[in-house]
């Protein structure tokens, strides 16, 4: 049975080095060795665009993490990188440089097993009706041609911006509404004909045991990276959240 893993959340930024830090120490130790490795969105903190990368005013994060990344793909591990709302414009670019695919949100793939719906999560927290909406503008083809054509500086000034309005906003609203709603996690279940399901985002790390229409299904939800961080671990053994 191969040993996939799975991560999500853990925002990657030059402020908070520790973090990288604790990665990179990831993928020389647990992950080394992995068949599969799957990100489940928001690796990073903020991406602006691919550019990044050669920029050489860069903070050189994102050049680190795509060569930490080629090393475990050269050593063998498939990796694959879904988009998170903080990271959704990383492209081909840094799939090249890092050896790692796109993982389309959702996607069905087996895990230990049994078929499992693997989504970033932000797509369950439909009670967000403000977010929801910036979602659509943001993952439209116009509003993303629109951005990466800006310079560079200016899109950094842009993005601190969408994150301090986009801090403000979420103070300013009641914990449950940042959460997954259970009637669309119920739809995915069934859209997918799926008993599993692993995401992030919530920052909420559990496992649910869930009963949709009769059946007893599981959602597993991953730890964020602030402060601690900690992993899914797929085998013949099962699935097991492993933290440090
Ligand atoms: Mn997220």
């Amino acid at each position: 049975m191969p040993r996939t893993l799975f991560i999500s959340d853990l925002h990657l930024a030059a402020e908070r080095p520790g973090t990288s830090t604790q990665f990179f120490d990831f993928l020389a130790g647990p992950a080394a060795g992995a068949d599969e490795l799957y990100v489940l969105g928001d690796l990073f903190e903020a991406w602006i665009g691919d550019d990044e990368l050669d920029a050489a005013d860069s903070d050189g994060l994102g050049r680190d993490v795509a060569a930490g990344l080629r090393r475990l793909a050269g050593a063998g591990t498939r990796i694959h990188v879904m988009h998170g709302n903080r990271d959704f414009l990383l492209g081909s670019g840094f799939l090249a440089a890092s050896g790692a695919v796109v993982a389309a949100d959702p996607m069905v793939v087996e895990v230990a097993g049994l078929r499992t719906a693997l989504l970033h999560g932000d797509t369950l927290c439909s009670d967000d009706v403000d977010y929801q909406a910036w979602r659509q503008v943001a993952r439209s083809t116009a509003w993303q041609q629109a951005f990466l054509a800006r310079p560079l500086a200016g899109r950094r000034d842009e993005m601190r911006q969408l994150r301090e309005r986009s801090k403000r906003s979420i103070e300013a609203k009641p914990a449950a509404i940042m959460d997954v709603n259970a009637a669309t996690v119920a739809d995915e279940f069934r859209r997918h004909a799926v008993r599993r399901m692993i995401h992030g985002h919530t920052h909420r790390p559990a496992r649910h045991d869930v009963r949709v229409d009769g059946t007893e299904c599981e959602r597993w939800v991953l730890p964020d990276w602030y402060g601690s961080g900690g992993y899914l671990a797929a085998d013949g053994l099962g699935l097991r959240m492993l933290r440090f």
